[in-house]
């Protein structure tokens, strides 16, 4: 940003000279100004040694002579409404990125509050100056920042993020409406979230919706780790030792079992048949899940579980109505699979300090944050 230097004005009731009085009034365009005194402001910047300087600047008051209205001298380095050079502005919206608003505060002389107003001008800037072309796999994940929830949109193919924006519908609905190029989207996922899907829906209408099969799949892995636990809480000692290693037995797909693995469950298939109903159960589900089968297929496995294993699976029957064509859509998508790399947001600057949700999203908006 290329300002005057600071000698235009600095010092005691510099004069600004330099400074442009317009020849015809501003306001009804007929008029010539005639001077109407002089007003002193206190206007704060930033020397070349970064250290914050305050400045006395006396600009002159012109009055039309047509409409009687009167103006001040545009002050083009000075921030509107601010109190502020845009040089201290622009400075102020680099060090929020890096150091805690209330040393910015101190350093200015100024409130807290006023560095994050600055700073959430900073970010409308550069919300509305964005151009985020859509990705080829587009991607919503809900994540915890500052103990809110949070949309994460990402990029799935490359586990590169370009927005974080309050989970609302409202919210993921504007940060969409910023993509540009969004018949190069082959498939959106979402999360089993009502709000995302709305939002996806709302402004994607084309794009074929999936949702994030990892989550369905940690439903089923949920309700086999109830089944487990359940049964060990049932388990005497000496029954527990020959359920020695269930935990990492019961998470592994049957194609992927070790012979102990094996062997183990065939044990277990006297001693512990609720287990084995469980696994089995969760093993028919994720062939149906991946498959892409129709609901038809997903009914009669539902319909077929057993009094003794449906109350564990009750969460995931639950949050799986109304989701089977994103299933399918999802299963019908077998690249999704392969993008294991959901965006890792660093949450804590190099210097340890957790950093707010807004900075991370200016840097985001900057592309400036290291993932
Ligand atoms: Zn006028």
């Amino acid at each position: 940003m290329e300002l005057p230097s600071t000698d235009a004005y600095v010092g005691q009731l510099a004069e600004p000279e330099a400074l442009l009085v317009p020849s015809q009034c501003p306001k009804c365009e007929l008029g010539a100004l005639a001077p109407w005194g002089t007003r002193v402001l206190t206007i704060k910047d930033l020397d070349d040694l970064e250290r914050v300087v305050v400045s006395s600047l006396e600009v002159k008051r012109y009055r039309c002579q047509a409409c009687g209205k009167t103006g001040t001298q545009a002050l083009p380095f000075v921030a509107e409404n601010r109190a502020m050079t845009l040089r201290l502005v622009h400075w102020i919206e680099q060090q929020a990125l890096c150091r805690p608003f209330t040393a910015i505060a101190q350093a200015v002389g100024v409130t807290e509050g006023t560095i994050r107003n600055v700073f959430r001008d900073y970010l409308d800037r550069l919300e509305a100056g964005r151009v985020i072309p859509a990705p080829t796999y587009l991607a919503l994940r809900e994540v915890q920042i500052e103990k809110k929830p949070r949309c994460v949109i990402f990029d799935a193919e490359r586990g590169h993020p370009f927005d974080v924006v309050d989970h609302s519908e409202q919210a993921i609905t504007a940060a969409l409406l910023s993509l540009q190029n969004v018949t190069q989207i082959r498939v959106v996922t979402v999360g089993m979230n009502q709000q995302q899907r709305a939002a996806v829906k709302a402004t994607l209408p084309a794009a074929p919706l999936a949702v994030d099969l990892g989550e369905v799949n940690g439903l089923v892995d949920a309700a086999v780790e109830q089944v487990r636990l359940h049964v060990r809480s049932l388990s005497t000692d000496s029954q527990k030792r020959t359920l020695l290693g269930d935990r990492q037995i019961m998470h592994t797909r049957r194609a992927d079992l070790t012979e102990h693995g094996s062997a183990s469950l065939a044990v277990w298939q006297t001693d512990f048949p609720l287990l084995v109903a469980a696994y089995d159960a969760a093993e028919e589900l994720k062939s149906i899940l991946i498959s892409g089968s129709d609901e038809g297929s997903y009914t009669a496995w539902r319909n077929g579980l057993s009094l003794e294993i449906r109350p564990f699976f009750a969460i995931a029957l639950q949050a799986f109505q109304g989701w089977w064509p994103c299933i399918q859509i999802s299963a019908s998508y077998p690249d999704l699979l392969s993008f294991r790399r959901f965006p890792e947001l660093s949450l804590v600057t190099e210097g340890g300090r957790k950093q707010s949700s807004e900075v991370l999203r200016a840097k985001l908006l900057l592309g400036r944050l290291s993932t």
